[in-house]
């Protein structure tokens, strides 16, 4: 079975070229990430990586966590491997140093989070929920709550939880009914909640639930939830774990993937929680906190895809089956077979696109969160909004797009579990379905992300697309020049689109949202072809000054061109579904589905 790499060059070269490490490394506060310091934490997180968390990616799968009596017993390794994760300083990575933090750019973070996550999807699971309860602590926990767990949480000492989800309250939090009593200066919480990733584990001392609920005289629906801070063991005024709280874990999931992550269900029996900020104002909390979720989630699809990209394209180069079709002579290794090429082509491709897009999507971020002109933050704030629907939903769908091509390039093989290609087809099915599924995605994107606002950032990026078209123009290269024109078209493809969705989405919501995830990855194809665009104008510039790896630069023309001809070229039947394709998505009666 293949070991992973991580694909270091590429990160590099996105990281440097694309998303403009150098520039957001000047941003205020950002003075640690140096060139030599970023290198070498790539350097020593690769090795992480594929020295500590890939060797257990498959024996995890297989064993999974255990439930026994209310405790959940990780995979044989990973309480060593988190023991490590915390040791070597990387749970705090992309934290303030206030926390004890190491204060590094997002887009550093996220390299290292999908080298993490493509070497072992469900143990970086634990810090991706863990981030998240941070945030959500940062942002509005009082200073007490800061002080009494975020400097163990950053550490990576105590781990968190994300507790949204309710068996009748899935994609709908207004159906939330976990109870929160008020009794003196805390709550007591009664409830349970189902689906809570890392809800309960052996690998940190204490786990700090984040818990939505509602007060006894709270409002109906969205306007009546409140967040919690729900310890396992309630802290003691020294800050060492004490008395266990009344919040067990009554059982954990038998799952199709993410076997050693355990998904747990949650029983709240009058436990003890601590209001975060204000009463009643819990899933607007929520919502701030998750661009970054939702971002994390999408990079999910990014590190799936790519390791396994790496697996198939170890098994092509090895797996000997037929003939070359010009030559004849000897069997060959499948990747000599046009139809192999195209599926490994495919996957390249689309990885390094989606890859691309979100590491340009952190670097907003970062410049959004850190930047002191106003202009330049909200500008950038109104771009991460409007790709973080594109990189949750795209990347993801495209991640098990990736993964199942990965099975194919297998054969039979695939098929069997112990190629390790089938776990990774399994890990990547959730990513489309946690952190909101890609019918909410999509359905974000044209309603709040482009009805709402009369189409302004989705027409101010579309004008940015049409100026770098001068651009492209200018290149003599004829794979940028074929590029090119799939660019063209697929950006007037989504101008239709947008028009089509500004047009109906008052008069005709569900017609504006019969075709939102074809515009959802309409907008990926377009964003990733962007990315793969500039990579190839940079790449064919570096050749013509005979600088760095030629062999590099060339395969990144000859990728994004692949691109072009295969994916952008979907672009006018995507903008034809959208538009024309809604009438017949509500034509028959619910009766009508099944003809008896
Ligand atoms: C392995 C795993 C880990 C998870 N981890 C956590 C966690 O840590 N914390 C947590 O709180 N939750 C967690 N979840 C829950 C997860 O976020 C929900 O499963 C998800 O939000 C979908 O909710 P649901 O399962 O109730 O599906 P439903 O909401 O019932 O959706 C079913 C289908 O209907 C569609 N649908 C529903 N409403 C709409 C709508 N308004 N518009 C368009 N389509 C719609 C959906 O797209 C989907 O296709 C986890 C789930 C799993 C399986």
């Amino acid at each position: 079975m293949s070991a992973y790499a991580a694909p270091l060059k590429d990160m590099r070269f996105v990281l440097n070229e694309l998303a403009g490490l150098g520039s957001v490394a000047k941003l205020p506060g950002y003075g640690e990430a140096t060139p030599d310091t970023v290198d070498a934490i790539l350097e020593e997180a690769a090795k992480f990586a594929s020295e500590v968390l890939d060797p257990l990616n498959y024996s995890g799968d297989e064993e999974g966590s255990r439930w026994r009596d209310g405790q959940v017993a990780t995979p044989k390794g990973f309480k060593d491997a988190y023991r490590k994760y915390t040791e070597g300083g990387w749970a705090a990575l992309p934290f303030d140093a206030e926390w004890g933090g190491q204060g590094l750019p997002k887009l550093v973070g996220t390299a290292v989070e999908e080298m993490l996550t493509s070497a072992n999807m469900s143990f970086s699971l634990c810090p991706l929920l863990t981030q998240g309860a941070i945030h959500a602590l940062e942002l509005a926990g009082s200073e007490a709550l800061k002080q009494m767990y975020l400097e163990k949480m950053v550490a990576g000492q105590w781990t968190g939880t994300m507790n949204l989800t309710e068996p009748q309250a899935g994609s709908d939090l207004a159906l939330v009914r976990t109870k929160a009593q008020p009794a003196g200066d805390h709550y007591l919480i009664s409830g349970q909640k189902i689906f809570i990733t890392y809800g309960e584990h052996d690998m940190a001392e204490n786990i700090v639930h984040l818990v939505l609920a509602r007060t006894p005289d709270a409002p109906e629906g969205v306007k009546g939830i409140s967040l919690f801070v729900v310890p396992k063991f309630l802290p003691k005024p020294d800050g060492t774990p004490g008395e266990r709280n009344r919040a067990r874990c009554a059982s954990i999931e038998h799952k199709l993937g993410i076997h050693a992550s355990p998904t747990a269900v949650m029983v709240f029996e009058d436990a003890v929680g601590y209001l975060v900020g204000e009463l009643n104002r819990g899933l607007s909390y929520m919502f701030v906190m998750m661009n970054a979720a939702r971002f994390s989630v999408g990079l999910e699809g990014v590190s799936i895809a790519e390791r396994a990209f790496q697996r198939a394209l170890a098994y092509a180069k090895e797996r000997l089956q037929g003939k070359d079709l010009v030559q004849g002579g000897k069997t060959v290794p499948i990747i000599r077979h046009p139809d192999v090429r195209r599926m490994l082509m495919l996957m390249k491709s689309q990885t390094e696109a989606a890859r691309a897009l979100a590491y340009v999507v952190a670097a907003s971020m970062d410049v959004s969160s850190r930047s002191e002109d106003p202009g330049e933050k909200k500008k950038h704030q109104a771009f991460v909004d409007l790709m973080i629907p594109v990189v949750k939903g795209w990347s993801t769908e495209t991640g098990i797009e990736v993964a199942s091509l990965g099975v194919q390039v297998h054969g039979g093989m695939g098929f069997i579990e112990e190629t390790g290609a089938a776990q990774h087809l399994r890990d990547a099915r959730i990513t489309t379905i946690y952190e909101g599924t890609t019918g909410i995605q999509a359905g974000d994107l044209v309603g709040r992300k482009i009805a709402r606002e009369g189409g302004a950032t989705v027409k101010e990026w579309m004008g940015h697309l049409r100026k770098f078209d001068s651009e492209l123009a200018a290149s003599r290269n004829s794979d940028i020049q074929s590029l090119r024109a799939h660019l063209a078209a697929a950006v007037r493809a989504v101008g239709e689109c947008v028009d089509y969705v500004l047009a109906t989405a008052g008069k005709d919501p569900n017609a504006a949202l019969a075709g939102a995830v074809p515009f959802l990855k309409l907008m990926g194809i377009t964003a990733g072809g962007w990315q793969l665009a500039r990579a190839a104008l940079i790449s064919e510039s570096k050749l013509a000054g005979s600088e760095g790896d030629a062999a590099f630069y060339k395969a990144k023309i000859a990728t994004a061109r692949f691109f072009g001809d295969h994916v952008l070229a979907q672009a006018g039947g995507l903008a034809a579904t959208v538009t024309g394709g809604a009438a017949a998505v509500m034509a028959l009666s619910e009766d009508q589905f099944l003809a008896a």
